[in-house]
């Protein structure tokens, strides 16, 4: 995890202070004692696709980049400023996978607490089985349920939301997933 805390004042470069402000907010911020700017670090939002073609197989990207390199993921990252989660999760599927999609509903939201982030992926339709894997992927295939390779899954919320879709898709019926990730919890 990257330290997301706050050093120096990001308008004056002074050194902050971590204290509670004093406009009757409740928690710890970076405070710059100089400017006295209040710099608020609040949760991540990472957007993401689960890219199903038609014989019911899923995209995974192999990663070429840290963290997790060489781990299989589902295409996702970090939302953008001024774009919606849908938005985001297509682009991201653009940028690792080059994949061309029909985007669906959206099939998990997972709440990492301890971690300070929410993770969201989209059922996705893949329109070709042509992709153009990015400079973020070492490589990019479809995956059968026994193909899947789960000990080799980049993140825990990647196996989270996989894991239901499989299960989902034998049911026939799929649903919502809104679930808590901690770090003891099984996947
Ligand atoms: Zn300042």
């Amino acid at each position: 995890m990257f330290d997301r805390h706050v050093h120096h004042c990001r308008r004056c470069g002074t050194a902050v202070e971590q204290r509670v402000p004093d406009d009757g907010d409740t928690r710890v911020r970076a405070v710059c004692p100089s400017c006295h700017t209040v710099h608020y670090v609040n949760p991540l939002l990472v957007v993401g696709t689960v890219p199903v073609w038609q014989d019911g197989r899923v995209l995974l990207c192999k990663r070429a980049i840290e963290p997790r390199y060489g781990k299989w993921t589902l295409p996702a990252g970090f939302m953008e400023l001024e774009e919606t989660t849908q938005a985001g999760a297509a682009r991201e599927t653009d940028e690792e996978a080059g994949a061309r999609i029909e985007m669906g509903p959206l099939f998990s939201l997972i709440n990492l607490a301890v971690v300070g982030q929410v993770h969201m992926f989209y059922r996705a339709t893949l329109l070709s089985d042509v992709f153009a894997p990015g400079d973020e992927s070492l490589e990019v295939r479809l995956f059968a349920q026994d193909e899947v390779p789960w000990d080799e899954l980049a993140f825990s919320t990647v196996h989270m939301t996989l894991k239901r879709h499989f299960e989902d898709a034998a049911r026939g019926d799929f649903g919502f997933h809104h679930m808590d990730w901690q770090p003891s919890s099984p996947r």
